[in-house]
């Protein structure tokens, strides 16, 4: 483990310490996101400022904490706190930079870099596989690949290993050359290169030699030769052919289909689930059996094999190791399981730096009080199974789970560490079939479940018996997806601009509690639900945002004011009846929201209201205007701005009456999601995003930075052939005009798959390739015609909607809105949350 002294930190970011807390610390854990603590003696926290946050902002909460060392560019904060270290540095994020390059130099084993616009983590983590059992590798944590992420990955670089795989992402001109000189590769592998993620970049060569920036100190560059982009781009970059900088030339090691290279595949053909590759390599041939089939499988494989050989390992160990390539699971799945808990299923590989990262979700979830972990025997660690345990069990501590079940015998042996950490519950199993037996149905209750184990010990069964038994038909959720819309609109905002997710409706179908978990993790300012029990759920599952309920009834003032939640008040008869009710029951105090009629016609005080709601607040002693805010009636409509303009002015209008009727500053808000698109100049002091959050964008003009968060899918019950002639389904609406093969899948109309698909209206997806429905969709079944298609079998998945086949597309058919589509899945349809 990497650990410095804090004068050590300061000269490797050549930045000036001030002492304040103690000259002698030790510093183990470089720390970029305040809520993620650990280690808090030996952390450095880098106060990084973003466009919205500022890391500086953090530092109180910190040093509350236990921080002691913070990197910082502000000096002002130096001053006030006196119990900390801090390192005074321009850029903190240069400054990071530098530590990892420092630290790095250290070490003189191989590091393989890889860049390119697809497959990188693939290729790290399967070259990872190929050469576990030769090297003892550190690599990036899943696709730690940015500016931050690469140095944290370099930070783990440690006496033990010898060799390195580091992976680099870049989205802008001149990030390249910084991690060139924390990664410093001796190897280097440019997978390929493509319109991904072009944004910053002026064309694809721009890219191209942008990346390639990577690999001007490399001793080996790895490519494909039959990249036109990619071989072009290595001819035109000067340094790779002669440069005056380098003492040596490049060895370009090269592998290609079509024309002569280092490494030649001879031929390829591809069977029902391998494909057979026939590859030469100075004058010597092998055959391999490469267990995938897809284009992007191949190409990753073979890039990985130059590595292999580039690192001297002979050919005719290439067929044995490629054979044993498994595919690499990014991708952590979050779903109700049985007795009320919750379970994350966590497929990732399960090394040191996985597990945290699991610890770290499982942390976040708060919908039950106790943690739970299920963790099997950890692989190729590259440390010592006593010291191994013992961080494992230290991390578990830290992030305060409650029951350990441990399986395998390498964790047995390690019980102690797991009792010294003083985890209360522990029980531990030799084999998976053992823990199996003695999960009786009450075994877990109430309770969130990490489940998180080695390949060989099949998991995947005890996430079987774990799960909630319901019908197959499932809305996947990816709450990565989330983060990434919401940054997508945080990033039109100004720096200021506070923002409340509307998270109504279980959050436009997605599930209310686990949409603003992730919400609340991010940060942002404030959350709206539709009607009070949404609130009281969301509060009874860890939210602690201020809630706005738009539909505050009588009947819910209780719930209202007991889980502090803050209604919106929109007319003289519920302001008297609320303030009737805090009076009556001696509530304290309670800020509300006022929503003004400016077009809409639905909700809200117009103006001849307003005087008298204004001095009725007055009066009143137990009430605070938190905002005042209206809704914009058509924001999407570029034919109807002047109407919305209107409706913007009267709103300023309006709200300045209120606002200068307080002595305390009232927050102002306007837009809805097409509105913070459409009009920035109307942010006023929050905006209300809510169904970009969930990835679609009428306004189509943030469409692309958005990421699409649902998929609706089911699968194949039955196939059957239907003789020509023949009807199918209720009322015989399908017709067979000729011999037909028909399947039934299970979704109907009761799932929210709309009646009016029916007869051919609506199509499904297998395998990308779109099925028409048949005659009358039913309550809990459809049919659909699989076009003769005989390769189709019975279970197979079936795709309603999902980020191929986007949901506005099925809106557009039935004459309704995305929104619509969203909050009709209905609820006994599964929801699983994905983390990627
Ligand atoms: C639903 C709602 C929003 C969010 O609208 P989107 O178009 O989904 O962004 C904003 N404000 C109010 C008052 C709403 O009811």
């Amino acid at each position: 483990m990497a650990r410095y002294s804090i004068m050590e930190i300061e000269q490797m970011c050549a930045g000036k310490l001030y002492p304040l807390f103690d000259a002698n610390a030790y510093v183990s854990y470089l720390m970029i996101d305040s809520r993620k603590l650990r280690s808090a003696s030996e952390a450095i926290f880098f106060a990084i400022k973003g466009k919205r946050q500022d890391g500086h902002d953090y530092i109180p909460t910190l040093i509350s904490q236990g921080v002691h060392n913070f990197v910082v560019s502000d000096e002002s904060v130096i001053a006030k706190y006196s119990s900390a270290n801090f390192i005074l540095v321009k850029d903190v994020v240069i400054a990071l930079q530098k530590i990892a390059a420092t630290h790095r130099k250290k070490f003189d084993f191989p590091v393989v870099a890889i860049t390119g616009s697809n497959g990188k983590t693939i290729v790290k983590e399967w070259i990872f596989q190929l050469l576990a059992e030769d090297y003892n590798i550190v690599r990036n944590p899943k696709s730690f690949n940015s500016q931050v992420g690469v140095p944290i990955s370099i930070w783990q670089m440690a006496e033990e290993n010898t060799l390195g795989i580091f992976e680099a992402g870049i989205s802008e001109p001149d990030e390249m050359i910084r991690l060139e000189k924390i990664i410093q590769p001796s190897i280097g592998v440019f997978t390929n290169i493509g319109e991904a993620h072009a944004q910053g970049f002026l064309n694809i060569k721009h890219k191209a030699k942008e990346k390639l920036k990577l690999f001007i100190n490399a001793e080996t560059l790895i490519y494909c030769k039959d990249h036109g982009d990619v071989n072009q781009a290595i001819s035109e970059v000067s340094a790779f052919s002669q440069s005056n900088d380098r003492e040596e030339k490049i060895n370009l090691f090269t592998w290609a289909q079509n024309t002569d290279a280092d490494l030649r595949v001879v031929s390829l053909l591809q069977q029902a689930t391998t494909t057979f590759i026939v590859l030469e390599f100075k004058n010597e041939q092998v055959e391999v059996d490469l267990p995938f089939v897809d284009k992007a499988s191949i190409e990753n494989a073979l890039h990985c094999i130059a590595v292999l050989l580039v690192l001297g390992k002979p050919l005719k160990l290439i067929p044995k190791r490629v054979k044993n390539l498994s595919s690499v699971a990014m991708r952590l799945e979050m779903k109700e399981a049985i007795n009320n808990c919750t379970l994350i299923n966590d497929a990732y590989n399960s090394d040191l730096e996985a597990i945290r990262i699991a610890l770290d979700f499982l942390n976040q979830i708060h919908s039950h009080h106790k943690r739970s972990v299920i963790l099997s025997d950890v692989y190729q660690s590259g440390k010592n199974d006593p010291e191994l345990y013992d961080i494992i069990a230290k991390m578990m501590k830290e992030r305060s789970v409650d029951r350990f079940i441990g399986v395998g015998k390498n964790i047995i042996r390690q019980r102690k560490c797991f009792e010294e950490a003083q985890i209360r519950e522990i029980e531990l199993f030799e084999t998976t079939d053992e823990l199996l037996q003695k999960m009786t149905s009450d075994w877990f209750k109430n309770e969130t479940i990490l489940l998180k184990g080695s390949r060989v010990f099949e998991f995947e069964r005890v996430a079987k018996s774990l799960e909630r038994k319901s019908h197959k038909t499932v809305l996947e959720i990816n709450l990565n997806a989330i983060t990434q819309n919401l940054k997508a609109y945080q990033s039109l905002l100004k720096p200021k601009t506070k923002l409340m997710a509307m998270v109504k409706a279980s959050a436009y179908g997605a599930g209310s509690v686990e949409i603003a978990q992730v919400l609340q993790f991010n940060r942002v300012d404030y959350l709206a639900v539709a009607y009070a029990d949404e609130g009281v759920e969301l509060r009874r599952n860890g939210i602690t945002l201020p809630i706005m309920v738009m539909n505050p009834e009588e009947a819910s003032f209780d719930a209202i004011v007991n889980y502090n939640l803050e209604p919106e008040i929109y007319s003289l008869r519920l302001l008297q009846s609320f303030i009737a009710y805090l009076h009556e029951s001696n509530a304290l105090s309670c800020s509300i929201h006022i929503e003004l009629e400016t077009g809409m016609n639905r909700l809200g005080f117009d103006e001849s209201s307003l005087d008298e709601a204004i001095s009725i607040l007055k009066a009143t002693d137990s009430i605070k205007v938190a905002s005042v805010f209206s809704h914009l009636a058509t924001s999407d409509e570029p034919e109807n701005d002047d109407y919305t303009n209107a409706q913007i002015s009267l709103f300023k209008k309006l709200a300045d009456k209120v606002t200068s009727s307080f002595p305390y500053p009232i927050i102002l808000h306007i837009l809805n999601s097409n509105g913070i698109v459409r009009f920035p100049n109307a942010q006023f002091d929050m905006v209300r995003l809510g169904l970009g959050l969930y990835g679609i964008d009428a306004s189509n003009v943030i469409s692309k930075q958005l990421v699409s968060v649902s998929s609706l899918k089911t699968s194949i019950s039955q196939i059957k052939k239907v003789k020509k002639g023949e009807s199918i389904g209720y009322s015989r609406k399908g017709k067979a005009d000729n011999d037909m093969l028909v399947a039934t899948i299970g979704i109907g109309y009761a799932d929210g798959l709309s009646r009016v698909l029916s007869n051919g209206v609506g199509v499904v997806y297998i395998q990308g390739v779109e099925y028409p429905i048949l005659g009358n969709i039913c309550m809990d079944m459809t049919m659909i015609d699989l076009k003769g298609n005989e390769k189709i079998t019975e279970g197979e998945e079936v795709v309603i909607f999902d980020h191929k086949f986007p949901i506005s597309l099925i809106a557009n058919k039935i004459g309704t809105i995305p929104y619509e589509i969203l909050t009709s899945v209905s609820n006994r349809v599964k929801r699983v949350y994905v983390v990627e």
